[in-house]
């Protein structure tokens, strides 16, 4: 199990709220991870809040929810993420 650092925040205080995952992913020919303009119809693009944050996993299957011991297979996050900061 992965071990946020001591000094820490409580896990889902570390997320910025910059909204950047929350927007379609394409990969290109070279299989890049390219991220669209197109935001999950969840997504408030004014406040980058999630208007359903507690439903999303039922309500968006495509949700993923972001854990200590898989945000290193989530290689569509963007590196400017708030959690790659913390564990990279
Ligand atoms: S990209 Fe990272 S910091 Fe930004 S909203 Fe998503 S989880 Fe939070």
């Amino acid at each position: 199990m992965t071990r946020l650092p001591d000094t820490t925040k409580s896990w889902e205080d570390i997320c910025d709220r910059c909204g950047e995952c929350c927007f379609e992913k394409k990969f290109d020919a070279k299989g890049t991870i390219l991220t669209t303009m197109v935001p999950c119809r969840f997504l408030d693009i004014h406040t980058r809040d999630c208007r359903i944050y507690h439903q999303r996993l039922q309500a968006e299957e495509d949700c993923i929810k972001l854990t200590p011991d898989n945000l290193c297979y989530l290689d569509w996050l963007p590196d400017s993420c708030a959690y790659r900061k913390v564990l990279p």
